[in-house]
């Protein structure tokens, strides 16, 4: 039997975000999240098939969690499961492609943790934890920054002096970049392009949020950067400030560097604009009754958007298409219509029917006939990392 059935896992400090993938279906088998781990109130919520279930797991870890599902996942892939893909934030220079797992790997990943102190320990509590349930099965690492490392230094440099390049590795990396890789491929197929022959801009617009350039199959320019605060305004996250703010508020009000991060991840984007939410369902709902705070959070975000993209231009040497995903790239006909209205100078229309249309995970064509095109197309990461997983197993046989 060729092997299809990948576990595809990924970590946070105190959650496990789990799913089954196999390849050939569209859906996934089975899929949950571990959450609030060592904690008293640890416990894991999943759905296989069309039932949901949940379980208590006081005090439960990462492994703890795992042992649990195991079970469920073996049964439903009746024993065949054929390798796990981990999804790690940071992968530092260093690494550009997928890796197996083996300990020069996990030292690396280890080594390169202050790079995103959050995310990377937190992924390797996850390994750690699938090795010792899964010794001998097939485990697989797959970076949000690698397919970034072929943008070109001019992209990637800050305006800094060289030592904090050379000595402290700060430089633009990126993020996102399993959804802007499967993504721009899926967009090619979809328009009976040659990946090796295209040139794609990229929005991928979810909690987080990013833009990419991508020519013949490569990233060439993303709008984050060291860290993903870097670019648009997301729905926590400011995107881009003044530099000057960090010393202003520093100096006029006293705050921490702690405080000035948690301002910044975690009180601005969409929510410190609106005052209301980051979620971009509950502000156009408050649009449509005249919120002031929330139609201008929506003009912002679209504004900031549609600049970045108009950057990233730069770097092609054609569009062949923009492609907009993730949650609200997938769902918001108002947030592409009016970021699109603001770039009528690259040659894009939109088609209101068939921006309307296009909603609830459905791939399509919104732009109209003499328009560059647009494109919808869902992203998958997990579907991307479970084939990059798979593509191990296919070289060992
Ligand atoms: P993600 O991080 O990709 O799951 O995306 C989360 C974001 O997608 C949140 O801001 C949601 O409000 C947004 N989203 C999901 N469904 C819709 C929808 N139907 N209309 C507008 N935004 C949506």
């Amino acid at each position: 039997m060729s092997p299809n059935n990948i576990l595809v896992i990924n970590c946070g400090s105190s959650s496990l975000k789990f799913a089954l993938v196999n390849p050939n279906q569209n859906e996934f088998a089975i899929s949950g999240l571990a959450e609030r781990l060592n904690s008293p109130h640890a416990m894991i919520t999943w759905k296989q098939g069309s039932d949901k279930n949940s379980l208590l797991i006081p005090d439960g870890d990462h492994k703890d969690a795992l042992s649990q599902i195991m079970p469920y996942v073996q049964e439903v892939c009746q024993g065949n499961l054929d390798g796990i893909g981990h999804r790690v934030v940071h992968g530092g220079t260093h690494f550009t492609a997928p890796h197996k797992i083996t300990p020069d790997v996990l030292s690396e990943i280890e080594r390169i943790s202050p790079l995103a102190p959050l995310h990377n320990p937190a992924a390797l509590q996850g390994i750690h934890a699938a090795l010792e349930v899964y010794p001998d099965l097939l485990q697989v690492v797959v970076f949000d920054t690698a397919f970034h490392q072929t943008m070109p230094e001019h992209a990637f440099r800050y305006c800094l002096p060289e030592k904090y390049y050379v000595e402290n590795n700060i430089r633009r990396y990126g993020f996102h970049g399993t959804s802007h890789r499967y993504v721009s491929r899926q967009t090619a197929k979809f328009l009976n392009l040659d990946i090796g022959d295209s040139h794609w801009l990229s929005a991928h617009l979810g909690n987080g949020c990013s833009t990419c350039a991508i020519s013949n199959g490569q990233s060439l320019d993303t709008s984050m950067g060291l860290t993903p605060q870097e670019g648009l305004c997301m729905g926590t996250r400011s995107g881009d400030v003044d530099p000057g703010l960090f010393g202003h508020l520093i100096r006029t009000l006293n705050m921490t560097s702690n405080e000035i991060d948690d301002l910044l991840a975690k009180q601005s984007g969409l929510l410190g604009l609106s005052g209301l939410s980051n979620d971009m369902r509950t502000l156009e709902a408050a649009r449509e009754r005249g919120h002031k705070e929330a139609t201008i959070a929506i003009e912002v975000f679209c504004y900031r958007l549609a600049k970045s993209l108009a950057s990233m231009a730069c770097a092609l040497p054609r569009i062949d298409g923009l492609i907009f995903t993730g949650g609200i790239g997938e769902n918001s006909p108002l947030v592409r219509g009016r970021t699109v209205s603001w770039l009528k100078l690259f040659g894009f229309d939109m088609d209101s029917e068939a921006n309307a249309k296009f909603v609830g995970g459905k791939t399509g064509l919104i732009s109209t006939a003499n328009s560059t095109p647009i494109i919808v197309t869902p992203t998958n990461e997990e579907r991307q990392i479970a084939l990059d997983t798979l593509l191990f197993l296919e070289d060992k046989q």
